[in-house]
């Protein structure tokens, strides 16, 4: 009978246990998830200014030429051939 009853403590440790790692894995993979998606949102949020037409829009859809950005292929190739738009 003695054995039977260390038998189901042992088992409750073990089980204990288990939740015990789950819970401290669920959690770190959370946070990583938060800190990758939270990455990835400000990389996203990066606002760039178009130098053809002023345009403000995020970098990930911006084009880059040297160190100027366009708002797409057409503003900078008409900025390397004339120069910034003339208001
Ligand atoms: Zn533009």
């Amino acid at each position: 009978m003695g054995f039977i009853i260390f038998r189901l403590i042992i088992f409750a440790a073990l089980v204990w246990v288990g939740i015990r790692l789950l819970k401290a894995y669920n959690r770190k993979k959370l946070e990583y998830q938060q800190k990758h998606v939270k990455d990835k949102k400000e990389q996203s949020e990066q606002m760039v200014q178009c130098r053809f037409c002023s345009l403000h829009l995020p970098q990930k859809d911006a084009v880059k030429h040297e160190q100027l950005w366009f708002c797409c292929h057409e503003h900078k190739q008409h900025f390397l051939d004339d120069g910034p738009e003339q208001r």
